[in-house]
């Protein structure tokens, strides 16, 4: 069905960087997965070519676009199973932080760097003993004349390995009341002293994308790594979730789309009881009512994605997306691999890394439960 979000603009630039991705990106993806993380290299590939910040401003080496530039390329890398190289983390959830909180220093210092890939980026909010009750999180940041000294550890991290800049979530007051009002965000190299990689995690899907640990053992910050004012970090948190859930929706949706076509050629092309699996009466009704359900999900993400860019409070609808979407990604996927029969199962067959990664879509970003607490709240119903 013809979408009508998109521009003509848009749309030269999906055929641009599809054409980028196939020669630059996807002929690397099957390493990346067996090294467990991306590379160097790569990442200032994607931004030499300008497809980072592809809606960071202009003045700071942006392409200045809206936010649909960089939906495209989620879309793009999300149908190819680019997941090792998730430049929706870099350039749509953490990199905003930059461009909305950071001080013209901050901009100027970073901006460039993050936006041609010599730099990159991941946030680290989650900790070992939380991860949905974020306003708890232990790490503490205290200030020491000129710098701030940040102790705790933090799991989970996506980039965790291969990034250079992270916005870190850290408590300045452990006394505040609510908890969530001592919450700061600063900006954290990995050079400086004190930050420590930990292990990278061994997972059961998204093998290429590296998620690891974090420590923080009496790290110096220069005071100016202060991102945005003391107390205001989980306020600047909340006003970006919005845009980092929608972008799970739009990865949600285009997965979808690509498990269901590639098992649309499967089942044309397997045989038993001397016809084609495809010609089962069951087969055609999983299919339909799966395919059904991605163009009404496509339809609500769209309406969404317009919603964004104009600028609307949509995080009632886009907390409904995260979860349905990815919960679709979960039935769905678990349905195309079911009609693989036993090649589903074997690790050569993508389905079976699809299904993999629809078991985390409905974790991060806010467990599919947080977006159920989130809309409930709104609903007036808590
Ligand atoms: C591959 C991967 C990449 C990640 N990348 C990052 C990253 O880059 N940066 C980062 O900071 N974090 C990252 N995370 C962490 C992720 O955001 C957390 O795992 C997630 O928020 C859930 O937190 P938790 O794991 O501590 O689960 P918990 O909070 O312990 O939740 C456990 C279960 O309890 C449920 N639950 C919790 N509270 C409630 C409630 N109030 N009502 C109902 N149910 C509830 C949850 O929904 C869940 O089912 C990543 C995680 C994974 C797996």
């Amino acid at each position: 069905m013809q979408r009508d979000i998109f521009s003509e603009e848009h749309e030269i630039f999906r055929d641009q960087f599809r054409r980028f991705a196939e020669k630059e990106i996807v002929p690397r993806i099957e390493h990346w997965n067996a090294a467990g993380m991306s590379d160097r290299e790569s990442w200032r590939r994607v931004g030499e070519a300008g497809f980072l910040g592809a809606h960071a401003p202009a003045e700071y080496g942006g392409a200045g676009g809206d936010f649909l530039y960089d939906a495209v390329i989620m879309e793009e890398l999300a149908y190819l199973r680019a997941h090792p190289i998730m430049m929706y983390l870099h350039s749509d959830i953490c990199m905003p932080y930059v461009t909305h909180y950071g001080s013209e220093e901050q901009k100027q210092r970073y901006l460039p760097r993050v936006i041609s890939g010599e730099m990159v980026m991941g946030v680290a909010m989650t900790e070992p003993g939380t991860g949905s009750d974020l306003a708890n999180v232990q790490t503490r940041a205290r200030r020491d004349g000129d710098s701030w000294i940040v102790n705790g550890a933090k799991i989970f991290i996506s980039n965790g390995q291969i990034g250079d800049l992270f916005v870190l979530v850290a408590k300045t007051d452990p006394n505040a009341n609510p908890p969530h009002k001592g919450i700061s965000l600063f900006l954290v190299e990995s050079s400086f002293p004190g930050f420590v990689r930990g292990r990278k995690l061994d997972k059961l899907g998204l093998k290429g994308q590296d998620t690891s640990e974090l420590a923080f053992e009496d790290c110096r910050l220069p005071a100016d790594a202060l991102l945005g004012k003391e107390g205001e970090g989980f306020k600047m948190l909340m006003e970006q979730l919005q845009q980092e859930r929608l972008c799970i929706g739009v990865t949600a949706i285009q997965s979808c789309r690509r498990s269901l076509d590639d098992t649309i050629r499967y089942v044309k092309e397997r045989r038993a009881f001397g016809q084609s699996i495809a010609s089962f009466q069951n087969t055609q009704f999983k299919l339909v009512e799966l395919a059904t359900q991605v163009e009404i999900g496509q339809a609500f993400v769209d309406k969404l994605l317009a919603a964004h860019v104009r600028g609307d409070d949509v995080v009632t609808e886009v907390s409904m997306a995260k979860w349905w979407t990815t919960d679709l990604q979960k039935r769905l996927t678990s349905e195309c691999l079911q009609l693989h029969g036993g090649y589903g199962f074997m690790t050569e067959y993508p389905i079976s890394q699809d299904y993999a990664h629809a078991a985390v879509q409905t974790i991060y970003a806010g467990t599919n439960e947080i977006m159920k607490v989130i809309v409930a709240k709104r609903l007036g119903l808590a």
